[in-house]
């Protein structure tokens, strides 16, 4: 049976938090393939403008080029109805019914996933992948006791490879890693040049080739 994760985002822009999540977890669940998902827009974080999905899908196909099992998929960019979450996991499903679906989500999501639209089906029709997140507390208080039954924390399993998840949600701390795509913009904006050492080598010069974020 295949194995295959989806990484849902804005990836505005895509940074070595991103990345290193791909490899990690490719690695650790074992994964065929591992799919990022640009969002149209992420319709939970309606504050934000996102920057062209044209733009965030060619940066994401940049820092992916060399990555044989790493793909960008235009699913949520070619759906003119702008799906929620929910919709999008139902569709790959349908679109891949052999494959065994991992969708990913870092810890910051996991904090507010009951705000999503039909979040209890985010979290069973699929398995689930939460990433922790240095700043971010992984919390179990706002979830039901029919959620909490399929939990996994690896945190106190190290390296362990997870090779027969049935619909579980894993939380993993294997990256961990304190990146963030507003922090970048941030730095962007006030010129503060480490932001490069953030993002792989061909997004950075993408960014600056378009003027993005200034
Ligand atoms: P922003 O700062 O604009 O919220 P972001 O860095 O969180 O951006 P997104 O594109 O919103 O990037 O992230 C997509 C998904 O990746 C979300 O589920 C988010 O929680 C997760 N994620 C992003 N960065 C990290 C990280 N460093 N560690 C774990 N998860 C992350």
């Amino acid at each position: 049976m295949k194995r295959i994760a989806f990484y849902g985002g804005s990836f505005d822009p895509p940074h070595n938090g991103h990345l290193t999540i791909a490899r990690k977890l490719s690695d650790l669940f074992v994964l065929d393939e591992f799919t990022f998902i640009p969002a149209f827009h992420a319709p939970h974080k309606k504050d934000k403008k996102p920057t062209s999905a044209f733009h965030r899908f060619a940066m994401l196909s940049l820092a992916t080029e060399i990555e044989g099992k790493i793909k960008v998929s235009t699913v949520e960019l070619d759906a003119p109805e702008k799906p929620f979450t929910y919709q999008t996991q139902a569709k790959l499903k349908n679109d891949s019914p052999e494959a065994e679906i991992f969708f990913v989500i870092g810890a910051d999501s996991w904090a507010e996933i009951d705000t999503w639209r039909e979040w209890e089906k985010v979290l069973t029709q699929t398995n689930v992948i939460v990433v922790t997140r240095p700043e971010y507390e992984i919390d179990f208080s706002h979830v039901t006791k029919e959620i909490k039954a399929r939990l996994i924390d690896l945190r106190k399993n190290g390296e362990q490879k997870i090779k027969n998840g049935e619909q579980k949600i894993y939380i993993t701390d294997a990256v961990n890693l304190d990146v963030s795509a507003t922090e970048i913009r941030r730095k962007i904006r006030a010129q503060e040049n480490d932001w490069r050492e953030l993002v792989p080598n061909e997004v950075a010069k993408y960014i600056e080739k378009y003027e993005l974020y200034i």
